[in-house]
């Protein structure tokens, strides 16, 4: 195949997620021309994935060949420990049922009836920070920190273009390390992972509303996460002429938990990110994920207890937000097998 052809060839990228796996044409330069999302079959078994994930993937190179389009490689972003080498799933969650253990980039090349140099797969949040770092967030830098704040947390130090993947593939995994917000009544915070006491279990959107319950929120005025950030963003019930004071009383004490809950949450993101920044002094840092996007009464305390925690030298190291959304772990799989 000639040079120029190869440079113009496009390529799918593919972030498979715990609920949906979303894929999508990209160009060279990065723009995703067409993109489909299918559910992931998270109960089915890591093969009924791989035969879902190849039709998303051929539904998209006959929609690109129909527009002259063609698609010279694969990238994949996945949920789990992913063996970049191997193409293989190291570890996963039981968000995704049996998929520990499965051969995802030879199960896709002979679906696919691919070359294996064709596909690459890396970690999805790898995949995420790759894309910021490529042409969102962080363009233009040597070197980003990606973290992630939303279900759970994760993040990914993008450097000279490629993520520190680490010797057994489990770098990025910024949510276990020790926070001390991670307690409540002197006992360290039980951790997903399995340990305790770790960032996750109190920087997280689910440790987030657990932290609401704690602090004496009830369930009756916020039923997750997004209701937490709904209660305290509004407008101060107490003091309201002609309320019964009892109900106003609990309305009160429902949103000062939110509140503290939110503060307390968020400085444990930010002094986690400030400890990264000490140790990896990135150009540039990115907060991604679900409370990153919730606004400022999550973001003004994190930066606040971010920039507390940085050395001297680090003071003006920029921090921004995330800015490809949903699209940013299908470029940045993308640029795995763009050349
Ligand atoms: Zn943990």
């Amino acid at each position: 195949m000639p040079a120029s052809l190869t440079q113009a060839a496009h390529a799918i990228g593919v972030d498979l997620g715990g609920t949906k796996t979303a894929a999508g044409v990209v160009t060279p330069s990065g723009d995703v021309l067409m993109s489909e999302t299918i559910p992931t079959m998270n109960r089915a078994g890591g093969e009924a994935i791989l035969d879902a994930t190849a039709a998303l993937i051929t539904g998209l190179v006959e929609r690109a060949a129909d527009a002259g389009l063609s698609v010279s490689g694969v990238g994949v972003g996945s949920a789990g420990v992913i063996d970049a080498v191997a193409g293989s799933v190291l570890s996963a969650t039981d968000a995704i049922h049996g998929w520990a253990g499965t051969s995802l980039v030879s199960g896709l090349c002979s679906r696919l009836s691919l070359h294996p140099s064709a596909v690459q797969a890396v970690n999805d949040v790898h995949a995420h920070a790759l894309g910021e770092a490529w042409l969102g967030a962080a363009a233009g830098s040597s070197s980003s920190l990606m973290v992630a704040f939303g279900t759970g947390v994760g993040g990914s130090f993008v450097l000279n273009g490629a993520p520190v993947l680490g010797h057994r593939f489990v770098g990025g995994h910024v949510g276990h390390f020790a926070s001390p917000y991670a307690a409540f009544d002197g006992a360290p915070l039980a951790c997903v992972c399995g340990g305790s006491g770790h960032v996750e279990a109190i920087a997280s959107g689910p440790a987030l509303y657990e932290a609401f319950l704690r602090f004496g929120g009830s369930s009756a005025h916020a039923a997750d996460t997004r209701g937490v950030f709904a209660l305290a963003a509004a407008e101060a019930l107490d003091g309201g002429a002609g309320l019964d004071g009892g109900a106003v009383a609990g309305s009160a004490d429902n949103r000062a938990a939110a509140l503290c809950a939110i503060d307390v949450c968020a400085a444990a993101a930010g002094q986690a990110v400030g400890g990264l920044i000490n140790i990896l002094d990135p150009e540039t840092v990115v907060i991604s994920g679900g409370l990153a996007d919730a606004g400022e009464l999550w973001w003004k305390p994190m930066e606040f207890a971010l920039r507390q925690e940085l050395l001297a030298p680090l003071v003006s190291v920029p921090v921004v937000r995330a800015r490809l959304g949903n699209t940013a772990a299908i470029v940045g799989a993308a640029k795995l097998v763009l050349k």
